[in-house]
C-alpha cells in the first residue's frame, strides 16, 4: 500500500485516510480467512467424498483432515500433501485393479441390505484380514449374507451413497462375475451382464441382475452337488453289490477268499476317497473328472484281480485234468494188470492141452469141497481115472496123437458130469473127479456110465478107429479125513482096477 504525501491533505484527513485503511486492512484480513475456512472446508468434504476409494491413500486422507485444523499454513500440513499428491501418482502408474476396494462395495451393499449390515461388517472384516483363500470363496460368503431367498428385507434399489462411482462399482461387479466359476448355461447371461456392466449403465436394475444370476449359479452349484451326491451313494451301492458278486466265486478257496479281501480293501479306499473329493468339489466337470479316474482304477483293480482269478482257475482246472488224465491212466493200467492176472491166475490154474483145472486148481477146490463136507454134513465123493495102456497110443500113433485122444477123453468127462460137479486133470493121462452131495454108490453108477461112454467111444488117429478105455478108482468122504487120505484111498481103488483086468471102477 502506498501512502503519497498531497500538499492539500491536512491532519485531519490523514487521520481519515488511516482509519478508512485500517478498516480496509480487517476486510481483506476477514475476506482472507473466510477463503480459507472455505478451503478447508471443501478440502474436508473431499476428503470424506474419496474415503474408502483406495485403502492405499486413506491413511492420507485422514492426516490431512486433521491438519487441517492447524490452518492453511501448517508446515505438516504442505509436507503430507506432498507425500499424497506423490502417493496418487504412483496409484496412476499401477494398474487399475489396485485403485479399486471392495469398501466401496461393503459401503454400497450396507445401503442395500441396511438388516445385514452386522453380517456384512464381518466377512469385509474377513475380507480385508486376507481370511478367504480364493476369491470365489469370498464371494459365496457375500452371497451367503445377501441371498434373496433368506432375505426379507431387500428394499428396491435407491442410490443413496453420496459420491458413489458407478464406474467402480461396476468394476467390482465385473470382478465378481470374474472370480465367480460361471456354469456353462449361465455364461451368456453373464456375459451379457457384464458388457452391460462395462457400458456403465444405471445402477438399480444391472446390480438386481447380477445378484440375480449369482444367486442362481449358487442355487445350480448346490443343486448339482446335491445330485452328484445322489450318483455317488447309488454308484457306492453298485460297486458294493459288484464286490459281492466277486465275492461270490470261490468262497471256499482260502487264497482266492485272501485276494478277495485284498481287492475289497482297495476297491472301498477308492470309493471313500471318491466321496472326500466328492464331498469338497464344488462342480460338476471336475467331479466327473474324478470319478472318471477313480471308477478307473476301481475297474483296473477288478480286471486285475479277474484275470488274476481266471488264471488261477485254469491253473487249477489244468492241474484237475492231468490228474484227472493220470487217474484214468492208471485205472486203465490197473484193470489191464487185473486182466492179465486173472488170465495169469486161470492159467496157473488150468491145463492147456485139455482145457481142464489143473492140479493145482483141483487141490485148492478139494481143501473147499471138503471143509463144506464137514461144515454141511453132506457126502462127497471123489474119483481117480487113469487112461488105460497109453503109452501103447503113443508109441503106435506118436505123442500127438496122444495128446488129442487125451483132450478128446477130457472132453468126455466134463460133458458127462453134472454142473456141481469138479473135473481136472491130475497129470499125464490121470483125471480127478469131486462129486458133491454125492455117495460112494451114487458115484459108482455115474462113474461106470463114464466108463461105458468112452469105452464106446472111438478116437480117430491117423486113420484108424482107437478104442481106448479107462480104469478108475473111488471114495467117500469120510470124518477126519485129509486131502491125502481121501486121494488115497481112490487111487488104492484105481490100483486095484488096474490089477483086476482095467476098464472098470473099484470103490475103496
Ligand atoms: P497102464 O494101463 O498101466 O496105466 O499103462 P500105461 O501105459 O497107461 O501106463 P504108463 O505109466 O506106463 O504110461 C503112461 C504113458 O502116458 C507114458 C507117457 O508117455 C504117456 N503120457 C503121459 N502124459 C502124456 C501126454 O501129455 N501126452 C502124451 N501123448 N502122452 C503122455
Ligand atoms: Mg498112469
Ligand atoms: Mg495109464
Amino acid at each position: 500500500m502506498v501512502f503519497l504525501k498531497n500538499k492539500d491533505d491536512g491532519p485531519e484527513k490523514w487521520k481519515e485516510k488511516y482509519l478508512r485503511l485500517l478498516d480496509d486492512q480487517e476486510k481483506t484480513d476477514k475476506q482472507y480467512k473466510a477463503n480459507e475456512d472455505l478451503l478447508c472446508k471443501t478440502i474436508v468434504r473431499f476428503a470424506l467424498a474419496v474415503k474408502g476409494l483406495n485403502r492405499q491413500l486413506d491413511p492420507h486422507i485422514n492426516r490431512i483432515r486433521n491438519l487441517l485444523k492447524g490452518g492453511l499454513q501448517s508446515e505438516l500440513l504442505q509436507k503430507e500433501l506432498a507425500a499424497f499428491s506423490t502417493a496418487l501418482i504412483a496409484l496412476e502408474d499401477s494398474q487399475l485393479t489396485s485403485q479399486l476396494d471392495a469398501a466401496l462395495l461393503f459401503e454400497f451393499l450396507g445401503k442395500q441390505y441396511p438388516n445385514r449390515q452386522d453380517q456384512l461388517d464381518q466377512v469385509q472384516e474377513q475380507y480385508e484380514s486376507h481370511q478367504f483363500s480364493t476369491n470365489q470363496a469370498f464371494y459365496l460368503a457375500l452371497l451367503n449374507v445377501i441371498d434373496a431367498t433368506k432375505s426379507s428385507d431387500h428394499v428396491e434399489f435407491t442410490l443413496e451413497l453420496p459420491g458413489a462411482d458407478i464406474k467402480a462399482i461396476n468394476y467390482q461387479l465385473i470382478r465378481l462375475l470374474d472370480n465367480a466359476e460361471i456354469p456353462h448355461i449361465f455364461a451368456e447371461d453373464a456375459e451379457k451382464i457384464k458388457g452391460r456392466l462395462h457400458a456403465e449403465q444405471a445402477l438399480g436394475p444391472i446390480f438386481d441382475d447380477t445378484v440375480a444370476l449369482l444367486l442362481a449359479v449358487k442355487t445350480h452349484l448346490e443343486q448339482e452337488q446335491q445330485e452328484m451326491a445322489t450318483f455317488l451313494s447309488k454308484l457306492t451301492e453298485q460297486l458294493t453289490e459288484l464286490g459281492v458278486k466277486a465275492t461270490g466265486v470261490n468262497v471256499a478257496n482260502e487264497n482266492s477268499l485272501k485276494k478277495r479281501n485284498l481287492l475289497d480293501r482297495a476297491v472301498s479306499e477308492q470309493i471313500t476317497e471318491l466321496r472326500e473329493q466328492s464331498e469338497s468339489a464344488t462342480q460338476l466337470e471336475p467331479l466327473k473328472q474324478i470319478v472318471n479316474s477313480r471308477l478307473t482304477v476301481i475297474t483296473q483293480q477288478i480286471q486285475a484281480h479277474n484275470l488274476q482269478e481266471q488264471q488261477e482257475r485254469d491253473k487249477a482246472q489244468r492241474e484237475m485234468q492231468a490228474l484227472s488224465d493220470r487217474l484214468a491212466d492208471m485205472e486203465h493200467e490197473s484193470s489191464e494188470l487185473r486182466s492179465k492176472l486173472d488170465l495169469a491166475q486161470y492159467r496157473a490154474t488150468r491145463d492147456s492141452l485139455t482145457n481142464l483145472p489143473n492140479r493145482l486148481a483141483f487141490e485148492d477146490r478139494l481143501l473147499h469141497e471138503m471143509a463144506r463136507c464137514k461144515r454141511q454134513k453132506t457126502p462127497m465123493s471123489m474119483m481117480v481115472w487113469d487112461v488105460d495102456l497109453f503109452k501103447n497110443i503113443n508109441d503106435t500113433y506118436g505123442h500127438k496123437s496122444g495128446d488129442k485122444a487125451l483132450a478128446a477123453i477130457a472132453n468126455l468127462l466134463s460133458r458127462h458130469c453134472r454142473e456141481i460137479d469138479f473135473v481136472a486133470r491130475f497129470g499125464g493121462e490121470e483125471f480127478v473127479m469131486l462129486l458133491p452131495e454125492t455117495d460112494a454108490s451114487s458115484a459108482l453108477i455115474v462113474a461106470e456110465k463114464l466108463r461105458k461112454a468112452v469105452q464106446n467111444s472111438s478116437f480117430n488117429a491117423k486113420g484108424d478107429k482107437v478104442k481106448i478105455t479107462l480104469s478108475c478108482g473111488i471114495s467117500q468122504y469120510i470124518e477126519g479125513d485129509t486131502n491125502e487120505t481121501l486121494f488115497n484111498r481112490a487111487d488104492a481103488g484105481l490100483y486095484t482096477a488096474k490089477q483086476t483086468g482095467r476098464n472098470r471102477c473099484v470103490v475103496v
